[in-house]
């Protein structure tokens, strides 16, 4: 696993913005590895967070080469507050088979989607992910802060949100780490949150894909890739 490496970096972006074109050529500048979750029904439609367009379909099929694409629902509903089973699977498995076209491979993760309207998964909605879709790892948006190999793959929490103030604590406590035991540094984040103000930009995002780059013992994977590939 991880080439042999004891250390692993994966980054997660998601909902398919116009400045994933930034985040691309940037991981694609130090050879970092990302997936992105994508809702396939909105693809190229306008997206009110970043007043753009998203990334259309024949865009994403090009932009994301070389990363992974990852099911996020076909229209990012809250997955507890849909009326029944039959339409959680749908919103996942149909998004997930729609992607599977467009890049022309095989699609396993997935991202809950969150719209602030409640409960972004339970019990049951990461049961029937795990039942009845073929999605094999499901991925939250809450922080571990820490570096243990998820074990809950349906219920997948991320070390940290990009950006969160211990991004760079949490970087650079990684990058000393000596291990013999496999850990994991698991980034997540949106590319529209690279335009909001908040003083997490391109050149801040450069600099920490620059510091955490070009390490010896560290294996730079999709969540895929180091998730699943033993
Ligand atoms: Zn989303």
């Amino acid at each position: 696993m991880w080439n042999d490496k004891k250390k692993a970096i994966t980054f997660s972006f998601d909902d398919g913005c116009r400045r994933d074109e930034d985040v691309v050529r940037i991981l694609n500048k130090y050879g970092l590895k990302a997936t992105f979750n994508l809702n396939s029904a909105l693809l190229g439609t306008h997206f009110a967070r970043d007043d753009n367009y998203k990334i259309s379909p024949a865009e994403a099929a090009v932009l994301y080469k070389g990363h992974e694409i990852a099911a996020h629902t076909l229209s990012h509903p809250t997955l507890t507050l849909l009326p029944d089973d039959k339409t959680v699977v749908y919103q996942v498995e149909q998004d997930r088979l729609d992607l599977e076209k467009l890049v022309d491979e095989k699609v396993v993760g997935f991202a809950y989607p969150g719209n602030g309207d409640g409960e972004i998964f339970d019990d049951r909605v990461a049961k029937i992910l795990a039942e009845q879709t073929g999605v094999r790892y499901a991925r939250t948006p809450l922080s571990s802060y820490d570096f243990e190999i998820p074990t809950d793959l349906y219920r997948l929490k991320p070390t940290v949100h990009l950006i969160d103030e211990k991004l760079f604590y949490l970087a650079e406590e990684f990058v000393n780490l000596k291990t013999d035991e496999p850990k994991l540094f698991f980034i997540w984040g949106h590319g529209f949150e690279l335009d909001n103000g908040d003083g997490f930009d391109l050149g801040t995002f450069d600099g920490f894909c620059r510091y955490i780059s070009d390490k010896k013992d560290i294996f730079y994977g999709t969540n895929a890739q180091v998730l699943l590939e033993k």
